[in-house]
């Protein structure tokens, strides 16, 4: 994909209220030329989260994160740059340009770009067809007997195709749209005798696909006739739809799921609504009862765990268990036990509290997927025999010596033990065997995905100690009082700061004393968090030329007390050096005074 031109960067970023998109994570409440809250990166109870709307900065003194308003939305909304900016760049109506790319790949991203729009638009005249017309009351009686509600319905868009043959034809064409692109949009099928075309979607409560970032994708439409078949039709595969690389209801669901590192899996439409009206608003459907590898690559990017919570008929039990052949380590995958042939749509919205609650018990009881394949294994197995129980031992030793070593693992062999009537010393022999020679039986191995990195390691915030906030506070103040600030730079060395970060900080500031962060790489996430900070804390914090000599004093004690213990690491005597700390101590307190 093309990059985007520098310049249309700079435009969503001028264009972006950094303080409203931030508003949909904490609340912010002015304070002098700043916004301040409690920061959405971590747990905090005073607010140490400031937010700069004419810098369009944002920092937390607590943990030290901090960036623009694209790194915001990165981070919070687990977005990729470029659909950070695109997301962005929509919201707030600014034309994105792209650095030249080769005219082939333009013309189909133009391509595409209009059978998007063309299936929004369809998209809207369906839910609108659902919400007004006489036609459409069956559709709707179906939907509110399955007890979704008018305004859940319309914050996933459903729908009504009409019975007609030709009505999203006529649109599309009076809309300027071409007959194939109409077909390539997957909206029209030609007819069996070679002449004209007829839509593909009739008399069908249509569902809406959408990608992580809300744009329509295809649909799936459910049968509204009893006799109608088959019961669901989807958008056919193609550049545009793919059901393998599909998560229905991920563009609704995402913040949850980003915000709670966990995603709940169910199989349909209808679920993943009435999950979202019961509040369980991390739901998402894989449209059938195998999740695919495609799937969990796009979960792992925003969830640390997934709960399946799928049918627990055979077929969906076998589904599962191939989930933990692609799921890997990407995703740490449990299973919530299902009451037998109930889907979450009847627990949830048709039936009685009592069985939702059996619902949110049975994902808080969620285990994990390899303890569930044990359990499986083992209840499927005839134990009435020594050599049905050999079988089975030598099933669950492959799924066992997969985990990794954990409390989990060593009470799971315990309950093989016992279940299989077997001496625990044998079970875990035969599961360490089963480790060291990689499973003889072929252990599901965790293998990811073909080709795909692994997911994102973040390393979780953490505070600033008290000699870095000493540090950044004096490289504030150099920025806040540049004519004293460039001599206080000029006297500091590497030595000085308890971190390269900050070190590197220093080194930039020499240079950039001036206003700091232009020409800033904003992929050297690190700097770019300290040199923030530090121009943030400048704005924020008093400065005079006796508290810088003051700081200074502070880090070069901080200074002498690493080179003492370093002399003492060698077992040097550091005369010397403390009685040059006792001097630092005392013109320290002289000008405390
Ligand atoms: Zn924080």
């Amino acid at each position: 994909m093309a990059l985007f031109t520098a310049g249309s960067v700079e435009r969503v970023k001028e264009a972006s209220d950094i303080v409203e998109v931030i508003s949909a994570h904490t609340d912010l409440r002015r304070s002098g030329v700043r916004y301040t809250g409690l920061c959405p990166f971590h747990d905090e109870r005073s607010p140490s989260f400031s937010v700069d709307p004419t810098e369009k900065l944002y920092h937390c003194f607590g943990c030290g994160v901090g960036g623009d308003v694209i790194k915001f939305v990165e981070e919070k909304e687990g977005l990729a740059f470029p659909d950070a900016v695109e997301a962005l760049a929509d919201r707030y109506g600014v034309e994105l340009e792209r650095e030249e790319e080769d005219p082939r790949a333009e013309q189909k991203r133009r391509q595409r770009a209009r059978l998007t729009e063309l299936l929004e638009r369809t998209a809207g005249f369906y839910a609108s067809f659902l919400r007004d017309a006489p036609q459409a009351s069956r559709a709707r009686d179906y939907l509110q007997g399955r007890g979704l509600s008018a305004e859940v319905l319309a914050e996933f868009g459903v729908g009504c195709a009409p019975g007609t043959w030709d009505t999203v034809l006529v649109r599309g064409q009076r809309a300027g749209y071409s007959v194939e692109e109409i077909q390539a949009a997957g909206l029209v099928l030609k007819s069996q005798k070679g002449k004209g075309h007829y839509d593909r979607f009739r008399s069908r409560i249509v569902f809406p696909i959408r990608d992580a970032r809300g744009r329509v994708q295809g649909f799936g439409a459910r049968a509204l006739l009893p006799d109608q078949k088959p019961k669901y039709v989807n958008s056919p595969e193609g550049e545009l739809y793919s059901k393998r690389r599909t998560l229905y209801g991920i563009e609704l669901a995402r913040p949850e799921v980003v915000k709670s590192g966990r995603a709940l899996v169910v199989e349909g439409y209808t679920d993943v609504i009435a999950c979202r009206q019961a509040g369980l608003r991390e739901a998402v459907a894989i449209m059938g009862t195998a999740i695919t590898p495609e799937q969990v690559k796009l979960l792992s990017a925003y969830a640390e765990e997934a709960v399946l919570a799928l049918d627990a008929d055979r077929a969906g039990r076998e589904a599962m268990l191939r989930a933990e052949a692609v799921g890997g380590k990407r995703l740490r995958l449990r299973v919530a036990r299902m009451p037998a042939g109930k889907d979450p749509a009847d627990l949830l919205a048709g039936g009685d509290g009592a069985s939702a609650n059996a619902f949110r018990a049975a994902i808080d009881a969620a285990e994990d997927l390899p303890v569930f394949h044990v359990h499986t294994l083992l209840d499927d197995a005839d134990l009435s025999s020594p050599s049905g129980r050999d079988r089975a031992l030598d099933e669950v030793v492959a799924v066992i010596a997969a985990m990794a070593d954990s409390i989990t693992r060593e009470e799971l062999m315990r309950e093989v033990a016992d279940r299989l009537d077997a001496d625990p010393g044998l079970v875990s022999r035969r599961v360490t065997e089963a480790a060291r020679g990689g499973g003889r039986r072929g252990a599901p191995e965790s293998t990811p995905a073909e080709g795909s990195p692994p997911a994102t390691e973040r390393e979780p915030p953490r505070a600033l100690n008290s000699r870095e906030r000493r540090e950044l506070g004096l490289l504030a103040m150099c920025v806040k009082l540049p004519d004293e600030g460039a001599e206080v730079l000029a006297r500091l060395t590497e030595a000085h700061f308890s971190r390269p970060a900050t070190a590197r900080a220093w080194a930039w500031l020499r240079d950039h004393l001036e206003d700091p962060l232009a020409g800033l790489a904003r992929d050297d996430a690190e700097l770019f968090g300290y040199v923030t900070d530090v121009k943030l804390r400048a704005d924020e914090e008093p400065a005079s030329p006796e508290a810088m000599e003051l700081s200074f004093l502070e880090l070069e004690r901080a200074k002498v007390d690493d080179e003492i213990a370093v002399a003492e690491a060698n077992g040097a005597p550091p005369v010397e050096l403390q009685r040059r700390r006792a001097e630092l101590t005392e013109r320290i307190a002289r000008s405390q005074s």
